[in-house]
């Protein structure tokens, strides 16, 4: 590896870091001095904008970020992703954990009578549903399945995508025919395709539990302050 000049963002090759809620993309980020994640917005006219690695110019991806989270700090760097070059180094990051950020979007969601983040969680879990067809949210607490059912159904019917939602032990499997009808076999991949029939079978154990990445943990987006 080159030796690289300190005006040359050595991530230049890092695949961006982002979910989608509400129409709005949103990068993952890290801040100085905690482990959190936050989420930055794309930039909005009049705002003071960042590039990605805050090197102006040095970036191909036309995007500009907004230069402070949603919680209103100054973001250092892009926290990344599963296909992220820099995992070496530390662990990959797929949803924010700051509160504070989860509020913010929360607040441009619906509101409903469901715990504050459900809407949110939707919002991903169908967006997890539409890029792979299955998705799993686990840890959901009893009194709210119903409504986080709900939520998610609506969620997937809002992209044009009829789903079906089953139940083992706390952990609520979200699948869409539709979905997987819309995605290209060889790209979906051997794993989704097993997430599948792993679903349909209604058996889960320990030996064909879904992995991390392929789990939304409901208490990640629902916050019960
Ligand atoms: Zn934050």
């Amino acid at each position: 590896m080159e030796l690289m000049d300190e005006q040359e963002s050595p991530s230049a090759d890092r695949p961006l870091n982002t979910i989608t809620v509400a129409g709005r993309e949103l990068l993952l980020v890290e801040v100085g001095g905690g482990t959190e994640i936050h989420l930055a917005s794309e930039f909005a006219e009049g705002d003071t904008a960042i590039q990605i690695d805050g090197i102006p110019g040095d970036y191909e991806d036309p995007t500009l970020w907004e230069q402070t989270t949603l919680c209103g700090r100054s973001w250092q760097g892009m926290a990344p992703g599963a296909d992220d070059p820099t995992l070496l180094w530390q662990d990959a990051a797929f949803a924010p954990t700051c509160r504070a950020c989860l509020r913010v979007v929360d607040s441009w969601l619906p509101k409903s009578a469901a715990p504050i983040g459900v809407a949110l969680l939707s919002e991903v879990v169908a967006e997890a549903v539409v890029a792979r067809s299955s998705t799993y949210v686990t840890g959901v607490p009893g009194e709210h399945l119903e409504a986080t059912r709900r939520a998610i159904r609506k969620a997937l019917r809002d992209r044009g995508f009829r789903s079906n939602t089953h139940v083992i032990d706390d952990v609520l499997a979200v699948w869409s025919d539709d979905a997987y009808q819309a995605l290209d076999p060889d790209e979906l991949g051997v794993s989704a395709v097993a997430a599948i029939e792993r679903i349909m079978s209604g058996e889960m154990s320990e030996a064909n539990a879904p992995s991390p990445q392929a789990t939304i943990a409901w208490s990640t987006w629902v916050s019960d302050l």
